[in-house]
């Protein structure tokens, strides 16, 4: 498989011809046309497959297509992440595959001042990245309202459950819209992560490895 076979939206097309992107990785090339097909999908990778890519492409087509202005407090996507490292690489690989498309996109993580990050969704953000604590956060604060989500991604979600993150996991993945595309992705796949993927996976999902 190339890119081109892939059938995305031009301005996609061109920032991975920049970024010199040919061929998808497997775990790309196994879990983006499902993706595209509004399918759930559960894709067991390790960082450095390209799994970010893997879920960021489908969204950016998606949210590209629709072209819609965001809406204050009401982002269109949610990207959960464990680390405040991993959630600021997952969101400057949106903002350059996204970077001819009119979408924008943050990143919200804690121990740093919420200022910056309650004024950007104040602005409208189509897309945010975030770890789970300052999310619920913000959430219960009123700066981030869920009823306009229509994609959820748990990335590295065995890490988030070392970490102690499942109550806060589960709490989040409560508010969620029934209507929605769930990507769900975690390095091993232990009865946990079993178990926590059937509770969010809905859309005739698919398991990839
Ligand atoms: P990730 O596993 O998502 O952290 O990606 C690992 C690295 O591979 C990142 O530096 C990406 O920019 C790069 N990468 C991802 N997909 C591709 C691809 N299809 N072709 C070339 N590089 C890629």
């Amino acid at each position: 498989t190339k890119f081109e076979d892939l059938s995305l939206i031009e301005p996609i097309a061109k920032a991975l011809r920049e970024a010199n992107y040919t061929t998808p990785t497997a775990i790309q090339a196994k879990t983006i046309p499902h993706a595209l097909n509004q399918r759930d999908v559960l894709g067991c990778a390790q960082t450095g497959t390209g799994k970010t890519a893997a879920f960021a492409l489908p969204i950016l087509n998606a949210l590209g297509n629709q072209n819609q202005k965001a809406v204050p407090n009401q982002p269109r996507a949610l990207v959960l992440a464990p680390t405040r490292e991993l959630a600021s690489q997952i969101e400057s690989s949106f903002a350059q595959y996204g970077q001819y498309l009119p979408l924008r996109t943050c990143v919200i993580y804690g121990g740093v001042s919420q200022h910056k990050q309650v004024r950007a969704l104040a602005r409208g953000m189509h897309i945010v990245v975030a770890t789970p604590g300052r999310l619920l956060d913000l959430i219960a604060q009123g700066h981030i309202d869920l009823s306009r989500l229509s994609f959820f991604v748990l990335d590295e979600a065995d890490r988030m459950l070392d970490m102690g993150f499942l109550p806060d996991i589960n709490r989040i993945i409560s508010m969620l819209p029934k209507q929605r595309q769930s990507l769900f992705f975690s390095a091993t796949v232990a009865p946990p992560i079993v178990k926590l993927a059937k509770k969010l996976l809905k859309n005739r999902p698919i398991g990839v490895n």
